[in-house]
């Protein structure tokens, strides 16, 4: 559900006209509809009231300072990937005890920085980590609070891209070794073991993996407690899916209502990461026609926006709806939309069914509200484009589109030249 719809042919973004934004502050530029907002993120917690848990946002879906504090002020925590987004967290009045920080790969100042914010957690991703971390604790006096990411080998079913809790993924620690990694963590002077988490992949549309994992970990947990291990936070991932073009993925409710029934009474707080599901439809790029250019086989739409800008058709080969900022009758054809940027893979949208699109026309590109800003660059030195946040019929832009000068901040020419 989102509230991007056709009023008397146009599309808005709740009350808010898309077009008048365009002629506002020019296109390309990031919609996100603050009403969308708010639904998804009582969606998601409504079935959780009365259970003790705490949901962290997974920031890397979408970092905005603004989206990110309306999470804060909801309640909601976050799960950073790093420095970066930690002091996002930060900046957007996140507090560091709802902040759990996963990544195989955080730096020894990326970890000097959780432990000062007094981070929940720390999602271990390795044996090295584990001691690293433990070291920089006692450099700095404190104990460091961690959960190992155990990696439950299951299939999510999704793209292999964002595939992670498999036997030969990069992430987490492989639930045979998981045990022997919690016994070392035990005897670690400035180690607190607080939790287990897992997170095994993103945009899956079916509950039984989600479950398949749960019910390993609860076998671990079993184990563990065996062997004198206890902690407080069962931290059970992100990776929900939304629906792009006609996938089905249970709603929260259900799988909410799916992972309390497979955890059963643990007695532990969970913890749970989404990230997609509570952003990706709540936003869209909107996009001008700059030509129209046809070829012996093909109808090609170039628009202003591309894969700098929504990376992901050209990363996954995602799709994307595409909506006409005016709706239009009349034959549809095949045509592919592509950005400006020299690279074949530089498309938003393939062999699909659109009207007649000309020059001067605006789509939207929908369902970017997740890992589209996020994951935009300044490739071919475009400038990254602007963020609007709509709340009924007045609209804000919450991030400014980027500048020339932006572009080579902080560059030099060495003096060397002659
Ligand atoms: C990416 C990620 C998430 C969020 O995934 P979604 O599919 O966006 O819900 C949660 N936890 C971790 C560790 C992640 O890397």
């Amino acid at each position: 559900m989102h509230d991007f719809e056709y009023r008397q042919g146009n599309l808005h973004c709740a009350e808010v006209p898309l077009k008048q934004i365009a002629d506002k502050i020019g296109t390309p530029f990031y919609c996100y509809s603050l009403p969308t907002l708010k639904r998804h993120v009582r969606a998601f917690e409504d079935p959780l009231t009365g259970v003790d848990h705490q949901t962290c946002f997974a920031m890397k879906a979408n970092s905005s300072l603004a989206i990110l504090a309306f999470m804060a002020r909801q309640g909601l925590g976050a799960d950073v990937v790093s420095g970066g987004e930690l002091y996002r967290a930060i900046k957007a009045g996140i507090p560091g005890n709802k902040i759990v920080y996963s990544g195989v790969g955080k730096t020894t100042e990326e970890i000097d920085m959780a432990i000062h914010a007094g981070i929940m957690m720390f999602n271990i991703e390795s044996e090295q980590e584990l001691e690293v971390i433990n070291a920089r604790a006692g450099e700095l006096g404190k104990k460091a609070p961690i959960s190992i990411r155990v990696n439950p080998d299951v299939d999510p079913k999704t793209h292999p891209y964002i595939s992670t809790g498999m036997k030969n993924n990069k992430f987490g620690i492989d639930i045979e070794g998981s045990m022997a990694q919690y016994l070392r963590a035990k005897d670690m002077e400035n180690i607190e073991i607080v939790g287990i988490d897992c997170h095994i992949g993103s945009q899956l549309t079916d509950v039984s993996p989600f479950i398949d994992a749960a019910g390993r970990l609860k076998v671990l947990i079993a184990n563990l407690a065996g062997h004198g291990v206890e902690f407080r936070y069962l931290d059970l991932g992100g990776g929900l899916g939304i629906t792009y073009l006609d996938e089905q993925p249970p709603n929260p409710k259900d799988y909410c209502a799916a992972i309390l029934d497979a955890v059963g009474s643990l007695g532990l707080k969970l913890i749970f990461e989404p990230g997609r599901v509570i952003v990706g439809n709540t936003g869209i790029l909107v996009t001008e026609v700059l030509y129209r250019k046809e070829t012996v086989n093909k109808t090609f739409i170039i628009v202003d926006a591309g894969m700098n800008d929504l990376l992901r058709p050209a990363l996954y080969g995602a799709y994307h709806d595409i909506k006409p900022l005016k709706q239009k009758s009349g034959d549809m054809s095949k045509a592919d939309v592509v950005g400006p940027i020299c690279e074949s893979s530089d498309f938003l949208a393939k062999d699909r069914d659109l009207p007649r699109l000309e020059r001067g026309d605006m789509v939207a590109v929908m369902s970017a509200g997740a890992y589209g800003y996020t994951m935009a660059s300044n490739y071919n030195s475009r400038p990254k484009p602007p963020e609007v946040l709509v709340d009924g019929s007045r609209y804000y832009v919450v991030s400014n589109r980027q500048s020339y000068e932006d572009l080579i901040f902080g560059e030099t020419i060495p003096d060397i030249f002659g």
